[in-house]
């Protein structure tokens, strides 16, 4: 995620990095095809792959990393892909595997607080395993995300200081990977919800009939969102444009509101924007909740009307 937002900030500030790789590394346990960005909807990553390969970035997905080495020419990755050893040698090497918790020299020991190596258990209220010790942030969460620190931060503080019961399951933690165009992603993709029990629909609006993207030349990208048969209540959603970041919000409190898709046909947006295809999402809802009888209905009452 990181690496690809990189690799696009070192293009704005200098014209003359043309030679980009990003190399991915195949988990063992990893049994899905590989993708750029594996956490994220098929299609979005599949947009930004063709995107990035069309300004000329060479992408090797699914490599098992052998070795780098270092000579005269530059600095070179070994990699592995299933089809042999492959060679990709460049002027520098950006690593960006990850974070780990720097807990070491922290004394945790001292203040009866466990801890693993990938960082420290908590409840849902946020205490560790000294009930009068609380944690928040990347060492206590699998969102590793600044908004994400601060929300936890928020609980740790009213349910340690105000004798709150606020619970960190209940936050509804949104995301944006800030490439070109962006890919922002709230709540649960169709595979988790359907782990959950949901039977699930989705709906995909394209943003190239979104007229404010026509005139703003940024057609590339959609609106997709999850919800669930049952109660059209919105369960998920992947936002892909070119500001998605700043637009996911209305998602994020519709789904805290825990609105139902259709609703979203009800919230008027300026035209034109792009944001607007929130609100056609919402109307094509609208129209898939009439059945065959109902149009049929529907039809015969406004032709006696006539
Ligand atoms: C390159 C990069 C880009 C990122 N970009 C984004 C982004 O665009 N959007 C986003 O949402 N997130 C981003 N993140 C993730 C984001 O930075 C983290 O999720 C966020 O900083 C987590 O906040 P935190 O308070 O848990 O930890 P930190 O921000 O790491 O804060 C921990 C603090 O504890 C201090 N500390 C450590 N040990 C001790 C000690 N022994 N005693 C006293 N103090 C100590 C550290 O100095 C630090 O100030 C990015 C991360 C990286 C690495």
């Amino acid at each position: 995620m990181i690496a690809l937002e990189l690799q696009g900030r070192a293009r704005v500030f200098a014209d003359d990095v043309n030679t980009d790789y990003i190399i991915t590394s195949r988990r063992k346990r990893e049994s899905l095809d590989p993708q750029v960005l594996r956490r994220e909807d098929a299609d979005a990553a599949a947009l930004l792959h063709q995107q990035l390969q069309g300004e000329g970035v060479r992408m090797f997905l699914g490599a098992h990393i052998r070795q780098a080495e270092k000579s005269s020419v530059g600095k070179t990755i070994v990699f592995d892909r299933g089809q042999g050893v492959e060679h990709v040698t460049a002027e520098e090497i950006l690593i960006a595997i990850g974070r780990a918790p720097n807990i070491e020299g922290l004394n945790l020991e001292a203040g009866g607080v466990k801890y693993h190596p990938k960082g420290v258990p908590v409840d849902d209220h946020l205490r560790t395993s000294n009930p009068h010790i609380y944690a928040a942030g990347d060492i206590c969460s699998s969102y590793q995300f600044t908004h994400a620190a601060e929300a936890l931060a928020r609980i740790a503080l009213q349910n340690a200081l105000f004798f709150g019961r606020k619970k960190a399951s209940d936050l509804v933690i949104p995301w944006c990977t800030y490439t070109d165009p962006e890919i922002a992603h709230v709540g649960l993709s169709p595979g988790e919800a359907q782990k959950r029990g949901f039977q699930v629909e989705t709906i995909t609006s394209k943003l190239e009939s979104n007229d404010r993207a026509i005139v703003d030349g940024q057609t590339k990208g959609f609106l997709r969102v999850h919800f669930s048969t049952e109660k059209g209540v919105i369960l998920g959603a992947t936002l892909v444009s070119k500001h998605a970041g700043e637009s996911i919000g209305e998602l994020v409190l519709a789904m805290q509101q825990k609105m139902k898709v259709s609703e979203l046909g009800a919230i008027i947006h300026p035209y034109p924007t792009q944001a607007e295809i929130i609100k056609r999402t919402g109307d094509t809802a609208m129209r898939k909740r009439l059945k065959p009888w109902m149009r049929k209905l529907l039809e015969k009452m406004f032709s006696l009307r006539r």
